[in-house]
């Protein structure tokens, strides 16, 4: 049997067996501690932060935090009965697209095909019988997606926030009346791709087949 392999967490200075590790980098210690460390570097919440890089440099994981004037801004929106939670949410990407773009390409030329994912982490609201405000934390989460050199960024940002409101409407929560407070963060988890041994058949994203190629159009890279 091969040793289990332990990760380092450069941020918190503790290690971790590797099956916890994607449990640890969700966590909202860690979360916390990148948090407080960017904002001491003055790092820039519109490029996302980098959460963590492997030692083998093959993956990365990107948080893209609001300001808490931006949060306080969504919160106070959705005090209101008739808050649009799709618009919330559509501005809260608008917000950090053009950082999600860049850090998908700066691991497109890195390794010219990755695996993407996402998690955005929510606060919901809803009143109790007494008529107090109660909140609960969320975590929306999209499944492993390929992007390749050539895969349109814009098309894919707009169907992962698609993707995101369907999973909003569709969670349980709903049923019992919790809904939108504010959006907390996206964490945007980045994978080198990796073929299976043997097999030389890549699949292409279905818009590389549908769509001819467009010279304006904008390329993930080169
Ligand atoms: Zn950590």
């Amino acid at each position: 049997m091969a040793a289990v392999q332990r990760i380092s967490c450069s941020v918190c200075q503790v290690s971790y067996n590797q099956s916890y590790w994607h449990q640890h980098l969700f966590s909202n210690a860690h979360k916390s501690a990148v948090r407080a460390r960017g904002l001491e570097e003055g790092a820039l919440f519109q490029d996302g932060i980098i959460l963590h890089t492997t030692s083998e440099n093959i993956a990365y994981d990107v948080l893209f935090a609001p300001t808490s004037e931006f949060t306080a801004a969504a919160a106070q929106e959705s005090l209101s009965e008739s808050a649009d939670v799709s618009a919330t949410i559509e501005s809260f990407f608008q917000h950090f697209e053009a950082g999600i773009k860049k850090r998908i390409r700066e691991a497109l030329t890195l390794h010219g095909a990755v695996k993407v994912n996402g998690s955005l982490s929510i606060i919901l609201r809803k009143l109790d019988i007494d008529g107090n405000i109660l909140h609960m934390n969320k975590s929306l989460r999209t499944k492993s997606e390929m992007i390749l050199c050539g895969t349109e960024l814009d098309d894919w940002v707009r169907e992962l926030v698609r993707t995101l409101l369907t999973k909003y409407e569709n969670m349980p929560e709903k049923g019992s009346n919790w809904s939108l407070s504010h959006i907390v963060d996206f964490e945007l988890h980045i994978s080198k791709f990796l073929p299976l041994r043997g097999s030389s058949f890549i699949p292409l994203p279905p818009l590389l087949y549908s769509s001819p190629a467009s010279d304006n159009s904008e390329k993930s890279c080169n």
